[in-house]
C-alpha cells in the first residue's frame, strides 16, 4: 500500500459539491479582491477563534511581518522566538530589521516560559510563540511574563488553527494571532491565503490598511504599505472548509487517538501535549534516535514520511550573518536530527492507518 505523508485531494473531495458551487459563484459574480466574500470569511474567522477582529492577508509569512511592523518593532529590537520553528516565523522578525533571540522549546515541542526571562534584555520588544505542529504552547505563563517585561506577544497560529490552552483558543493571547491557509494546514485555501485576528480596533484598521498599499480611500496612501489582499475565490472556498473545520479537527483527533494506542515500539517516543492544552494534530511527530533509519525503512514499505524540520532556523544558510553555530541550541539541534512527522491527514482510511501503525511498530 502506497501512503503519501499528505492527500490534500482527499480533503477537497470530501466537500466536492460545495466548494465547486462556491468556486462558480465567486467567478460569475465579477467582482475577485476584497469583496463579500472576504468579510464574511474574516467575520466568521473571529467568531471561530473568539477574536474580535480578523483581517484577511495573502499569506502567513505576510501575517507575521505586518504584525512586527504595525507594532513598531524594527532595526535595533530585540523578539525571542523558540528555535525549533518554522523559518518564516524568524523571517517575520527579520524582514522589518530587527533580531531574532533564539529559545529552546519545552518537552511539548513549544515556547519555554523559563527561556523567555532567560533571554530578555533591555532590548527585548516582543516574544513570537508557535504552536508548533498543532500543539498549544503553555499560554499562561507567557502571557504573565509578558506583562510584567512590558513585551508584546505575537502567535504564529498557521499550525494550530482550533488549538486551545485552558479553553481560549490560541491566536487571542496576546496583541496579534497570526494564520496561515497554506493549502496543507489545518484550515487550508486553494492557493496562497492568511489571516491575523486582533481584539483592537485601531490595529485591525490599521492592517486593513496596510494590505491595500497603505490605502483606505482610494489613491489616497495614509502610509507605505503592501499588497497583501485575500483574494475573493479563497475566501469564499475557505468559509466552506470553515464550517466544515470541527469536524476535520475530529477526524485527526480521531486518528492520533489511534496512533497514541496502538504505536508501542520501544525505539519511538510518541509526542505529548502540554496539560491544559489541546492539539489539532497539524502532524503529528514521533522521536527517534535511528530516525534516518526508520525513515528509510518506511519508505522502503512505501509510507512517505517528512522531517519538521531538519536545519533549525538559527544554522541554516540565511541566518548565517547572526553568527549562531553548532551547539548553541542542543535541545532544537536534537529535535532536528530526531523528529519524523508521519502521515496525518483528512480523509485517511482505517486500513492506511493500520499499515502505517504496523510498520512502525515493525521497525528493530
Ligand atoms: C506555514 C507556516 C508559516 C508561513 O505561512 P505561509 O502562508 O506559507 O506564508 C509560518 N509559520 C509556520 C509555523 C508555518 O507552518
Amino acid at each position: 500500500m502506497k501512503i503519501m505523508p499528505n492527500r490534500m485531494d482527499r480533503g477537497f473531495y470530501m466537500f466536492q459539491n460545495e466548494l465547486e458551487e462556491k468556486a462558480l459563484s465567486v467567478l460569475r459574480s465579477g467582482w475577485y479582491v476584497l469583496g463579500k466574500e472576504v468579510t464574511s470569511f474574516e467575520e466568521e474567522f473571529a467568531t471561530y477563534t473568539g477574536a474580535k477582529y480578523c483581517v484577511g492577508l495573502a499569506s502567513g509569512l505576510d501575517a507575521l511581518w505586518i504584525a512586527f511592523r504595525l507594532l513598531g518593532i524594527g532595526a535595533g529590537d530585540e523578539v525571542i522566538v523558540q528555535g525549533n520553528t518554522y523559518i518564516a516565523s524568524v523571517m517575520g522578525i527579520t524582514i522589518n530589521g530587527a533580531t531574532p533571540v533564539f529559545a529552546e522549546p519545552d518537552e511539548f515541542f513549544g515556547m519555554d516560559s523559563a527561556e523567555i526571562e532567560r533571554k530578555i534584555t533591555p532590548n527585548t520588544k516582543a516574544v513570537l510563540v508557535t504552536h508548533l505542529y498543532g500543539m498549544a504552547s503553555r499560554m499562561d505563563e507567557i502571557v504573565a511574563i509578558c506583562k510584567k517585561h512590558n513585551l508584546k506577544l505575537v502567535e504564529d497560529c498557521a499550525q494550530s488553527h482550533g488549538a486551545c490552552f485552558h479553553g481560549k483558543m490560541t491566536g487571542t493571547f496576546g496583541d496579534v494571532g497570526c494564520f496561515s491557509f497554506y493549502p496543507s494546514k489545518n484550515l487550508g485555501a486553494f492557493g496562497d491565503a492568511g489571516a491575523v485576528v486582533v481584539n483592537d480596533e485601531g490595529l485591525a484598521n490599521d492592517f486593513k490598511v496596510f494590505r491595500n498599499y497603505g490605502s483606505e480611500k482610494r489613491y489616497y496612501n495614509k502610509v507605505v504599505g503592501a499588497n497583501s489582499r485575500l483574494d475573493e475565490l479563497q475566501a469564499g472556498l475557505l468559509r466552506v472548509r470553515l464550517s466544515h473545520l470541527n469536524e476535520l479537527t475530529a477526524e485527526k483527533c480521531a486518528i492520533a487517538a489511534r496512533y497514541d494506542k496502538e504505536l508501542h515500539n520501544p525505539l519511538i517516543k510518541l509526542p505529548k501535549v502540554a496539560p491544559g492544552a489541546t492539539c489539532v494534530w497539524h502532524q503529528y511527530v514521533i522521536r527517534c534516535e535511528r530516525r534516518d533509519e526508520l525513515m528509510e525503512y518506511l519508505n522502503s514499505k512505501e509510507i512517505g514520511t517528512i522531517i519538521h524540520y531538519p536545519i533549525p532556523p538559527h544554522l541554516s544558510e540565511a541566518y548565517r550573518y547572526l553568527g549562531h553555530s553548532e551547539g548553541f541550541l542542543p535541545v532544537t539541534e536534537k529535535l532536528a536530527k530526531t523528529v519524523l512527522s508521519i502521515p496525518m491527514y483528512n480523509g485517511m482510511t482505517e486500513d492506511e492507518q493500520t499499515y502505517v501503525i504496523d510498520a512502525v511498530n515493525s521497525f528493530v
